[in-house]
């Protein structure tokens, strides 16, 4: 059946927009004034309201905390220099969505209140968005299981909560990263593809663990023999193979929006590109042979973030300089022209808010 859904808007009495300075953000400390918040029970969505951003007061038997029913999203919004306010394919986020709340026992949104909701917060709360290059609008929509009880069973009620706050960089130098060859991210049949809260918590001990070797992140590994690579800590991999454009192919991977974004234009350059295994032996014989030209990171949070060295079994594997690379450099341009209106937008990948 279908449910019109009213959001209501209450707007805050105390803005923060006056203590931000859009020339020294980092990422994540700043939120917007305001917050969108949904609730289901009883089979349905009920409140969407646009409310200022306030804490929540939960049971400390709020079924998320016990048994991890908790999902998210992380989405982008840019300015033009008109003054206008663009999402970066936000319909790939919703749809990736769904499909976690499907995997977790979750209730799926309908896209009034996602794609909705969204579009109607971010015009709210516009003037959050940095009028600054190299800056964005972190958007981070997020759904967790309410139902006060305990006793594993999926929850019988959820909030689905978007906030949003104004980010700059998220890594500012090239990365250094070591293959993971014991711990596991993921597993065929799992939850690797979803992005649930889970999948961040079992990283944070092997990661802190290979920066303690003086490492900035990890790459998985498969998890049944640890020979194909998977992907970085929150960011898909990319490499640049002889003449070929390559990403790991495997199931359990988180399929990114920036990834994918990529490699379409990559192909629409008329560049060669594959979704395919890579092992760890093709990719570190590729670098000794200096055929892996370009490695680099691509996640929303991240960008595109170039990969300088690769630790392997105790030895480095050194990348070409990322001043030198070609490709990388030449679509991080193109993806922000692109992002900030800038150049014209063949793909319809920017969603105007305002
Ligand atoms: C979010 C995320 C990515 C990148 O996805 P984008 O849609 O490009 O932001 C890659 N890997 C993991 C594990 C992630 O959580």
């Amino acid at each position: 059946m279908a449910h019109a859904y009213n959001i209501e808007v209450e707007l805050t009495k105390n803005s923060n927009l006056e203590k931000v300075d859009f020339n020294n953000l980092k990422f994540g400390q700043i939120l917007s004034d305001h917050m969108l918040v949904a609730d289901y029970d009883d089979g349905e969505w009920k409140s969407v309201k646009i409310v200022p951003y306030t804490n929540l007061s939960l049971s400390p038997a709020t079924s998320a905390l016990h048994y991890g029913q908790a999902i998210f999203e992380g989405i982008k919004a840019y300015k033009f220099a008109d003054g206008r306010v663009s999402i970066f394919r936000p319909d790939k986020n919703f749809e990736r969505f769904n499909k976690s709340a499907v995997r977790l026992e979750m209730p799926e949104l309908p896209e009034e209140i996602f794609m909705g909701g969204l579009k109607k917060l971010i015009a709210t709360d516009s003037a959050f968005v940095p009028p600054v290059d190299g800056a964005s609008l972190y958007i981070r929509p997020f759904m967790f299981g309410t139902e006060p009880a305990l006793g594993v069973h999926p929850s019988k009620s959820y909030k689905f909560i978007i906030i949003t706050g104004p980010v700059g960089a998220y890594y500012n130098k090239p990365l250094r990263v070591k293959v993971e060859t014991f711990y596991t991210r993921a597993a065929a049949g799992g939850v690797g593809f979803s992005k649930n809260a889970g999948n961040y918590a079992l990283s944070l001990y092997p990661t802190r663990l290979a920066q303690d070797e003086g490492f900035d992140q990890l790459i998985w590994t498969d998890a049944k023999e640890h020979r194909y690579i998977e992907e970085a800590g929150t960011a898909n991999l990319v490499f640049m193979l002889g003449d070929t454009l390559v990403t790991p192919g495997s199931e359990t991977v988180l399929q990114g929006v920036t990834r994918h974004s990529i490699m379409d234009i990559a192909k629409s350059w008329g560049i060669k590109t594959e979704t395919r295994d890579v092992s760890v032996q093709e990719l570190l014989e590729g670098i000794e042979q200096g055929n892996v030209t370009e490695a680099f990171a691509a996640g929303t949070a991240a960008t595109l973030t170039p990969i300088s060295e690769i630790g392997y079994a105790g030895k480095l594997y050194k990348l070409p300089a990322p001043e030198t690379r070609e490709f990388s450099n030449k679509v991080l341009d193109y993806l922000n022209e692109l992002r900030y209106g800038r150049i014209e937008d063949p793909f319809g990948w920017n969603f105007i808010v305002t």
